[in-house]
């Protein structure tokens, strides 16, 4: 299942990280191979693995398992204010990808080795002209669903 999330078309920290659909949604731009099925993200023309131009876009499924993290607790220069967390995230399609993660009321607490995140999209910073960028973020399965654990 990739993760498809509606997006009012903010501006967008890199438009090469993202797909986005005429119906509003928004979900990781990678790739796969087409010669030895490795996936990829960001989206690249030549696999590295195999160094063949025969990877195609795909959209991403953007659920995985945390890898690793760590709490930051002093603002970022970018102007996130601490705390906040970062981390690897392996995607089920074997990707390792590397995102802030969005926990509720920065209760970091709920984060363990294998937890289960889905991507989300989060204002990242305002730019030089006054704009709000945004980008992906993942965030633990429970807080899309509106539950608890
Ligand atoms: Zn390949």
């Amino acid at each position: 299942m990739t993760t498809k999330l509606n997006w009012d078309g903010g501006k967008l920290v890199n438009p090469d990280f993202f797909l986005t659909g005429e119906d509003g949604s928004v979900s990781l731009r990678g790739g796969v191979c087409a010669t030895c099925n490795k996936y990829f993200f960001p989206y690249k023309e030549v696999c590295t693995v195999c160094f063949q131009k025969t990877v195609k876009e795909t959209p991403l499924s953007g659920r995985g398992k945390l890898v690793s993290w760590s709490v930051a607790s002093q603002p970022s220069i970018m102007g996130l204010e601490s705390p906040y967390c970062f981390g690897y995230i392996d995607l089920e399609e074997g990707v390792r990808i590397y995102s802030l993660l969005e926990v509720k009321d920065n209760n970091f607490e709920v984060l363990y080795k294998g937890k289960e995140l889905q991507m989300t999209m989060g204002f990242l910073y305002q730019n030089i002209t006054g704009e709000d960028i945004y980008t992906y973020k993942f965030t633990p399965v429970e807080t899309i669903n509106g539950g608890g654990d």
